[in-house]
């Protein structure tokens, strides 16, 4: 089976990160939890990130994806006083269907950006894992050299949660990873769904990855991910696949003149690459310098950073009143009590909603 055909063995799978415990003993998660015994303090977390210790960085990442609420309470605090130390990387969005060569890239380019002096730090957003809890562990090991390199940092998508959870933890985790003195930051995601659209709304510059000949030049992307991309790079351009190859990215080139100009006044590139033999690879690295140049120096970049802080403030506020309303038990019930009156035609939806929300907001303002 080849691994289009399969992809469980995406390389968003592939680095176990911290390994989860051998069995789950319930007495000891709970006696972790209530004393915060091997949970060091915020400012011992923050030292050792600052310090670029990759094993603390590694243990604070693990309290950012604790369901715990001790866990989060710490992860919290540590990445308050992580955030000033933050914000100083490139971050860079990858996505393409699987088996178009994502981990192959990012093994091919990271190589080289690690030897020209770079941090790079590898964060995935795998929507299958956050479906089926524990399906990176067992997977083979991929980006096998970039996962023994010094100045590379891999780690696996956070494998619960709602989608929302995950690319909350993911923000914060690059968070981390800055402080830590990672100068770039690659978050890979499937082409697939909606997980795009949470990388797209984290990163600076982000990047599709296709396949010539692989059908409909679009490969079934959605439009929406296409007008997202500020590159689209063509991979496996090497052998017989490299005339094909010129071929899909003339074809995608001349379909994107219909797209609108970006307010970045950036017009996407398209390029080919060969992740295998690193052929062109250096080439998209010049094209993100290229985005960087124009969107420093035309304020876009700073501009697109604001605009994300000020979206994960309203998402944030979004999910946690969501949230709070959902799990109070006297909505619960009294949305259980309209229900039938619903039913029976007796109150509208919208004069039923009303009176939910009422309820719920008249009783904060008793509390
Ligand atoms: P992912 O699922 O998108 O992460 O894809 P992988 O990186 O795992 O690659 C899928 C398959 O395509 C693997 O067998 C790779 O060896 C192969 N592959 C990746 N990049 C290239 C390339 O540039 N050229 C060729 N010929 N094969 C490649």
């Amino acid at each position: 089976m080849t691994d289009q055909e399969n992809p469980q063995q995406s390389a968003l799978k592939v680095q176990a990160g911290i390994p989860p415990p051998e069995s789950i003993n319930l007495k000891a998660v709970s006696r972790f939890s209530r004393s915060k015994k091997g949970i060091m303090s915020p400012e011992e977390y923050a030292q050792g990130i600052l310090a670029g210790n990759r094993t603390i960085l590694s243990k604070a990442i693990t309290l950012i994806e604790s369901s715990l609420s001790a866990h989060y309470q710490v992860a919290q605090e540590v990445i308050a006083l992580c955030l000033p130390h933050s914000g100083k990387s490139v971050r860079i969005g990858i996505t393409g269907v699987p088996g178009v060569g994502k981990s192959t890239f990012i093994e091919a380019l990271g190589t080289q950006l690690t030897r020209a002096g770079h941090k790079l730090a590898v964060l995935a957003i795998d929507p299958s894992s956050t479906r089926s809890k524990g399906s990176i562990l067992g997977d083979k090991t991929r980006m096998e050299t970039l996962s023994v390199n010094a100045n590379a940092f891999i780690r696996p998508s956070p494998s619960s949660g709602s989608l929302g959870g995950v690319a909350r933890k993911t923000r914060e985790t690059i968070v981390l990873c800055e402080a830590a003195g990672f100068d770039t930051i690659f978050v890979e995601t499937v082409g697939v769904g909606q997980s795009e659209v949470a990388v797209y709304a984290m990163v600076d510059f982000f990047l599709l990855l296709m396949l010539a000949g692989a059908g409909d030049e679009l490969q079934g992307i959605k439009r929406g991910i296409i007008e997202m991309a500020d590159a689209i790079i063509i991979n496996k351009a090497d052998g017989d696949n490299l005339a094909k190859a010129d071929i899909a990215a003339a074809q995608v080139r001349n379909s994107l003149h219909l797209f609108p100009v970006s307010d970045s006044g950036w017009l996407p590139v398209t390029a080919t690459c060969s992740a295998q033999t690193s052929q062109g690879i250096n080439g998209v690295w010049q094209i993100v310098q290229q985005y960087l140049t124009l969107t420093q120096g035309n304020a876009f970049f700073t501009l697109k950073r604001r605009e994300q802080s000020r979206q994960i403030m309203l998402d944030t506020i979004n999910s946690y009143l969501t949230e709070r309303f959902f799990t109070d038990a006297s909505t619960i019930k009294l949305i259980k009590e309209i229900i039938p009156e619903l039913i029976a035609d007796k109150i509208s939806p919208y004069k039923a909603a009303h009176l939910i929300l009422e309820a719920y907001f008249s009783g904060l303002k008793m509390d």
